[in-house]
């Protein structure tokens, strides 16, 4: 399969007061075309920080990638300049929020928002951009389309204002989409058919989806190969039936032994004990070994390798150096 994306060695940093804070440490993976792969982690692990340095998103901030490339389409993207960015963005990646009402501008019209990118991208006259806008909404299930295009974000539920968010984002056929927690902000029900919008306009457009979520009950449902960060790095890769039937990384065992299966007591619930660490004050050796049942007095000094196993999978950590097949990369 042909490689859309390509993240290797990626390091971003943010300053503040001058002291430079480095939140990603070196992050590997790639998505194929039409792929939907899933980054994972409890908040601060670094999943949206990596989202926002693929579409190079820092404005505002301190923020500022200082390591390692990001390819797309074969093009490297950290090399490329605000304009060119600009031109990328919307049209060749596009991105969801969790929160829809920080994105969309709440004094501007739905029909507003959702021409101002197809005039920008798609250079449609004012009536095909029209036409084009009502088919979008129509096709991410919005009812009353053209009436819906006359509203104020407020006039609608969560729900309808993440779907017109999706309808922004795929309006000019990304070939990327990135959707940071799209459903942690609504109802359970609502959250399924958004998971459900997703994965058919997926299907539909062949689009690659990143998934940015700490929910494994998502990725078991969406995904085809998961990613695990922890503290800024790579900690697994693996499709998504090995993770779950055969977890390799401590860390990850914890997440699938933290989800809540039906008929569990509340009180034999696993949980991973502590919290991530702060990355100005991160341990020497493994970044997980304080939290970690399996550690080894290796762990609390040299930082495991990555590893690679069958089925594309890797792995770092010092259980697995002698494992047969697994090859240090
Ligand atoms: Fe645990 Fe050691 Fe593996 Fe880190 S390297 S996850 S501390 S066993």
């Amino acid at each position: 399969m042909e490689k859309l994306l390509q993240v290797e060695k990626l390091e971003t940093e943010f300053t503040k007061d001058k002291h430079k804070t480095k939140i990603l440490h070196g992050v590997n993976f790639h998505i194929h075309k039409g792929e939907v792969v899933g980054l994972v982690g409890e908040s601060g692990s670094g999943k949206s920080i990596t989202s926002l340095s693929i579409m190079k998103l820092f404005k505002g901030t301190s923020g500022e990638i200082s390591g390692g490339r990001i390819q797309f389409n074969q093009e490297d993207l950290t090399s490329k300049s605000e304009g060119e960015m600009r031109k990328i963005r919307g049209k060749q990646i596009a991105m969801i929020f969790q929160e829809p009402m920080t994105s969309l501008n709440p004094v501007m019209k739905i029909g507003e928002q959702l021409l101002e990118p197809i005039r920008l991208h798609l250079g449609f006259d004012e009536k095909k951009a029209r036409e084009h806008a009502v088919s979008i909404l129509k096709k991410v299930g919005i009812p009353r389309a053209e009436e819906i295009m006359k509203e104020f974000p407020h006039q609608l539920s969560g729900g309808m204002r993440q779907r017109i968010m999706i309808a922004m984002a795929i309006t000019c056929h990304p070939q990327l989409l990135i959707a940071d927690e799209p459903t942690t902000a609504l109802d359970v029900t609502i959250q399924a058919q958004i998971l459900d919008l997703i994965k058919q306009l997926q299907q539909k457009e062949q689009m690659s989806v990143l998934l940015i979520t700490h929910d494994l009950g998502v990725v078991a449902e969406m995904c085809d190969r998961v990613v695990v960060l922890y503290a800024g790095r790579v900690v697994e890769e693996a499709n998504v039936f090995d993770l779950f039937e055969s977890p390799k990384h401590p860390y990850t065992k914890g997440l699938i032994g933290s989800v809540p299966k039906l008929g569990q007591k509340r009180d034999k619930l696993d949980s991973i004990r502590g919290n991530v660490p702060d990355p100005n004050h991160l341990p020497q050796g493994c970044k997980f070994a304080p939290r970690c049942n399996d550690a080894m007095p290796i762990c609390y000094q040299e930082e495991p390798p990555e590893l690679k196993f069958d089925h594309g999978r890797t792995c770092s950590c010092w259980l697995y150096k002698e494992e047969r097949g697994g090859i240090r990369v």
